[in-house]
């Protein structure tokens, strides 16, 4: 089998105007190209798509917990959508856009894999249209003027050791996790601590994904607290007359971006964040979009079914609206394997341990998030007939519909099975999505709601650091937001050694993040970082260009 890169460059792309007229009915002059092959929808065009009727089903594709390559959520999410148009239906996707961090890290590029994938793949998982850019430049710029007020005589008495507006980068970069700025002498203004965080957990690329228009962008970004006076009162961008730059360069950034898979499904691939430390979901305005243009839309919340689809339903859907009717949970024998114990234990032995993982994510995903579950079984060329089988067996006995995939090897193809299954279920017995936790609910009720009923925790402790804050969020009437919780990808737990279905453990919460433009409270649980540091031999030293201009590496 060839590479994901070997695969994607020798597809044939079609170009993406004419595309789009045809699969979707966007007339040309509602597209900005970027190139051949990308495309954003022009704001105009947005609204107007506002005001239809919406048509489609949304689909959620989650998973089990994973293991650090990922189990293919991304791929089946492309696979499902090809899936979707191989047996006749009129569908779309959309898709979060890869940050660099993990492109040159550990996990890859972030476009899917095998014959499931969108292009062009290098595009999107490097520059793509600029947006990460734009968001970081308005999150930077920002920084910048809040160190410039402080600067020329610090009018709203910001107080240097109150501010919690972090500097950000696309990049994993473990050095500048906490630093010190404005070092040299009165020139350089007042020397503080500060800190960078990746881009996707900026708020700004929260707000951008979120905010339902640019009206609704500006009034956000205005509402961002960067810090506070030392009688705690606290200063936002809007008191920095910062707002109205910042939208300004998130301009083009806001309208999603088009693309196609490898077989010819229209993609919207807009907004980033990872849902291990930030909300994890495509922008709103996509998932809208695509909603009115299309009769089936597939779309991925990051990670596990306990971090992705949470705040995909008590996030995103809470602010949008939104009503997905269904939810493909994504499972592979290698992750289950390793749930059970991984290679210490006889393969049918771990496996058969390991399936508490993916018992509990039905359960939640059934009981919790009140949408009906499909297990879709990611299938790998090591899969043996009787680990598939072991599978099939547990989805059977809890009363839910299994099925195998190899979209991966097959494209479409391989995913029309599980396309048949998710239409049924569209069809006839769409879910009714459940909050997890009403809005009036104090801050650590709603932390605790997630804790118990979705981690399975006994308790949520609060770190001396984390309990003030809670006090003073609570004080400053911003209890009435839901949570955001920041915590390891590999464990229900925050613990990432705890591997299967643990109970029985803590929710270690280190620090709480208000991010009232967004919309939500950060709670960030155990070792979680919002920034990454890259692994000893990182994805980058594989990656290169060669004479003729064609990259090699990405995955
Ligand atoms: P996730 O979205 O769950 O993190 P991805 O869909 O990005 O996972 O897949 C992670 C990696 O695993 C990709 O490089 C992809 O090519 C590879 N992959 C996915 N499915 C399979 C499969 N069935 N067989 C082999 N490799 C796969
Ligand atoms: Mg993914």
């Amino acid at each position: 089998m060839p590479t994901d890169i070997e695969i994607a460059q020798a597809a044939t792309l079609r170009k993406i105007l004419p595309l789009a007229a045809e699969r979707l009915g966007i007339p040309e002059d509602a597209l900005v190209p970027y190139g051949h092959y990308k495309a954003k929808i022009s704001l105009p065009h947005l609204q107007q798509l506002a005001e239809r009727p919406q048509q489609g089903h949304l689909v959620l594709v989650t998973a089990i917990s994973p293991t650090p390559p990922g189990e293919g959520k991304t791929t089946t999410t492309v696979g499902l959508g090809d899936g979707l148009s191989h047996i006749g239906k009129k569908a779309m996707i959309c898709l979060r856009e890869p940050s660099l961090g993990p492109c040159f890290g550990m996990k890859g590029g972030a476009a899917g894999g095998g014959y499931a994938q969108v292009v062009p793949m290098e595009d999107i998982n490097l520059h793509f249209t600029g947006d990460f850019h734009a968001i970081a430049l308005a999150n930077n710029l920002l920084a910048a003027l809040l160190d410039n007020h402080i600067h020329h005589g610090n009018a709203l008495g910001l107080d240097v050791r109150r501010i919690s507006w972090r500097r950000v980068v696309d990049m994993n970069d473990r050095a500048l996790r906490q630093i010190t700025v404005a070092l040299g002498g009165p020139g350089n203004g007042y020397p503080r601590e500060d800190g960078f965080d990746i881009v996707v957990a900026s708020e700004v690329m929260a707000i951008l994904c979120l905010a339902d228009s640019l009206a609704d962008l500006k009034q956000r970004l205005g509402n961002i607290v960067v810090g506070y006076t030392a009688d705690k009162r606290a200063i936002t961008a809007r008191d920095l007359k910062a707002d109205g730059a910042m939208a300004a360069l998130l301009k083009d950034a806001m309208s999603p971006n088009l693309v196609q898979t490898l077989e010819g499904t229209p993609a919207f691939v807009h907004g980033g964040p990872f849902a291990n430390i930030a909300h994890g979901c495509n922008s709103l305005m996509a998932t809208r979009a695509a909603l009115k243009l299309a009769d089936y839309v597939v779309t991925e919340a990051g990670f596990g079914a306990d971090l992705g689809a949470e705040k995909f339903i008590d996030i995103k859907c809470r602010k949008g609206g939104l009503k997905p009717a269904c939810a493909v949970i994504v499972a592979t024998v290698r992750a289950l394997k390793h749930h059970g114990g991984g290679a210490a234990q006889p393969a049918l032995q771990a496996l058969q341990s390991g399936l508490a993982n993916l018992r509990r994510h039905i359960e939640n995903v059934q009981e919790h998030y009140g949408l009906p579950a499909i297990v879709s079984i990611n299938r790998f060329d090591s899969d043996s007939a009787e680990e598939i089988a072991l599978i099939e067996a547990c989805c059977t006995d809890l009363g839910v519909r299994c099925v195998l995939a190899s979209h991966w090897a097959e494209g479409g193809a391989g995913a029309a099975a599980l396309a048949e299954a998710v239409v049924q279920q569209c069809e006839n017995a769409p879910g009714t999505p459940r909050f997890l936790y009403d809005d009036a609910e104090p801050l650590e009720a709603k932390i605790s709601a997630v804790a118990r009923k979705i981690y399975r925790a006994d308790s949520v402790a609060f770190e001396p650091r984390a309990a003030q804050q809670l006090k003073d969020l609570n004080a400053q009437g911003w209890g009435h937001l839901p949570v955001c919780i920041a915590k390891t990808q590999y464990s229900f737990s925050s613990d990432a050694s705890l591997l299967g279905a643990p109970i029985g453990h803590v929710l270690r919460v280190r620090e709480l993040r208000l991010n009232a433009g967004a919309g939500f409270v950060t709670a960030i649980c155990g070792d979680i970082m919002t920034m990454p540091g890259l692994p000893k031999v990182p994805a980058a030293e594989r990656i290169g260009l060669d004479d003729q201009g064609r990259i090699h590496g990405l995955f």
